[in-house]
C-alpha cells in the first residue's frame, strides 16, 4: 500500500524565489488546462493538454517565462488535473469510496501552493533532497523513510511553511497475535468514549479560535491588496495552522494507539457534511474532525491488518441497556447517566454507546432486526428513523 511522508524543509533565500516561480508555472498551467477543459465538451486528451500549454504557450510572450522552471512539474499539473476529473466523474458515478469529490477547481495565489516531481526530477543524496532546477534542500529527518520514493510534492502552505510530502510503498504488517475488539462513539467534548470504559478528552481549540475570530473580523476592516490586510491573514493563517496540528496530532495518537491494541475496531457512521449544516455547532463539529479520525482508521487499519467496521447510522446505540439489550427508548440529552430498569446496573450514556456499537460491530446484538448489514433503510424508514437519533436530536436541542 502507499503512503505519504512529510518533512518539513528550510530553503534558503534563492531557493524560496525559485519556488514561488515553479509555484506560479504550476499554477497558471494548472488553470490553463482547466480552463480549455471546461470550454471544450469533451474532454481533452493529456498529450494535448500537454502540448498546447506547455510546449505552445512557452513561445508566446505571455508565458515564455514558463521555460524558467523545470518541466516535470508542469507536466505533472496536467496529469494531475486528469486524476482530478476522473476522481470526480467516478464520484458522480457512484464508483468512488468515501466523500464525494467535487469538480476540480481554479487554484489561486494565496492558498497552499504544491509542486509535485516524479522520479528523473528528484534524488535524495546523502541527508539531501535535489530538486530539479531548485538544487539542494536541507529536509529534518523526523523519521526514516520506509522506501524508496515514487514522488515528491514541495508544498508552502498558508502561514508560509516549506514541506515534501513523499509517496512510498509500504508492507502491511501481515502477522498479528489476536488482540480485542472495541466499539468507539464519538463526540464533542469527550472526543470519544471507548467500549472499555475509557474516555478521551478533546484537546482545547476554544483559545485559539477566538483569537481566529477577532483576527477575521479585522480582516474585513482592512482594504483589499493592503500590507496591513496581508500581515492579518497570515496571522490567521498561523492560528489555523496551529489548531490543524493540535488536531492531527491528537488524532494521529489516538487512532495509532486504538488501532494497534485492537484487532476489530467498530466505528459509527456520522453524517458529518450534514450535521455541519447546523450553523451553532458546525465549528465545533469541523474541529473535532470526526471524518479525519475515520479515514486515519481506515488507513491505519489496513496497514497493521486490522478489521474496521463502520456501523449504520440508523442504529439506535443509545436505546438499549448493552449488557441486556432491555430497550427504554428514546433518552433526553441530559440524561447523562441511568440505571438499567431490567439488570440494575448503573450505566454511562457514551460508555453504553460505545458498547452497543461494539455489539454491533462484532455481530451480537440483542435485536435481530438491527444485525449486520442486511437491514436497509428506505428513505421512509430513513424520515422516520430521524427522531429517534441522537445526534440529530442532539443538533435539533440547540437549534431552539
Ligand atoms: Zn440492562
Amino acid at each position: 500500500m502507499k503512503a505519504r511522508y512529510r518533512y518539513r524543509i528550510y530553503p534558503n533565500q534563492q531557493q524560496q524565489t525559485n519556488f514561488a516561480k515553479l509555484f506560479g508555472c504550476c499554477r497558471v498551467v494548472w488553470n490553463d488546462a482547466l480552463a480549455l477543459c471546461r470550454q471544450s465538451k469533451k474532454l481533452p486528451k493529456n498529450g494535448d493538454l500537454q502540448k498546447v500549454c506547455i510546449t505552445q504557450a512557452k513561445l508566446t510572450e505571455g508565458r515564455q517565462w514558463l521555460s524558467e522552471v523545470s518541466n516535470i512539474p508542469l507536466q505533472q499539473a496536467i496529469r494531475d488535473l486528469g486524476v482530478a476529473f476522473n476522481n470526480f466523474f467516478k464520484s458522480l458515478k457512484g464508483e468512488r469510496q468515501g466523500k464525494s469529490v467535487s469538480r476540480p477547481k481554479f487554484k489561486k495565489r494565496h492558498n497552499r501552493q504544491t509542486a509535485r516531481f516524479r522520479q528523473g526530477g528528484f534524488s535524495i543524496k546523502r541527508n539531501k533532497v535535489y530538486l530539479a532546477k531548485i538544487g539542494n534542500l536541507k529536509v529534518k529527518w523526523s523519521r526514516p523513510l520506509p522506501s524508496e520514493p515514487t514522488s515528491v510534492t514541495v508544498i508552502k502552505d498558508c502561514a508560509g511553511r516549506y514541506f515534501l510530502s513523499f509517496v512510498v510503498e509500504v508492507e502491511p504488517e501481515t502477522k498479528s497475535p489476536l488482540y480485542p475488539a472495541i466499539g468507539i462513539d464519538l463526540g464533542i467534548k469527550t472526543f470519544a468514549t471507548l467500549s472499555n470504559g475509557v474516555k478521551v478528552n478533546s484537546p482545547d481549540y476554544s483559545k485559539l479560535d477566538r483569537k481566529i475570530r477577532k483576527a477575521q473580523r479585522q480582516l474585513a476592516r482592512r482594504q483589499k491588496g493592503s500590507r496591513r490586510r496581508e500581515r492579518i491573514r497570515l496571522r490567521i493563517a498561523k492560528l489555523q495552522a496551529k489548531i490543524r496540528d493540535t488536531r492531527q496530532n491528537f488524532l494521529h495518537k489516538l487512532s495509532t494507539k486504538v488501532i494497534q491494541d485492537n484487532q476489530l475496531i467498530a466505528l459509527e457512521d456520522l453524517n458529518v457534511s450534514g450535521m455541519v449544516k447546523n450553523r451553532k455547532l458546525s465549528r465545533a463539529i469541523s474541529q473535532a474532525g470526526w471524518r479525519e479520525f475515520r479515514t486515519m482508521c481506515e488507513a491505519k487499519a489496513q496497514k497493521f491488518s486490522r478489521e474496521l467496521q463502520v456501523i449504520s447510522r440508523w442504529q439506535p446505540t443509545s436505546q438499549y441497556c448493552a449488557d441486556c439489550g432491555f430497550k427504554w427508548g428514546k433518552l433526553d440529552l441530559s440524561v447523562r447517566e441511568l440505571v438499567c430498569l431490567n439488570c440494575g446496573e448503573t450505566i454511562d450514556r457514551d460508555s453504553n454507546a460505545a458498547k452497543n456499537i461494539k455489539n454491533v460491530g462484532v455481530g451480537h446484538t440483542h435485536d435481530a432486526k438491527w444485525t449486520g448489514s442486511e437491514c436497509k433503510t428506505s428513505i421512509e424508514a430513513v424520515c422516520g428513523e430521524l427522531s429517534t437519533h441522537l445526534k440529530y436530536e442532539q443538533l435539533r436541542l440547540f437549534d431552539c
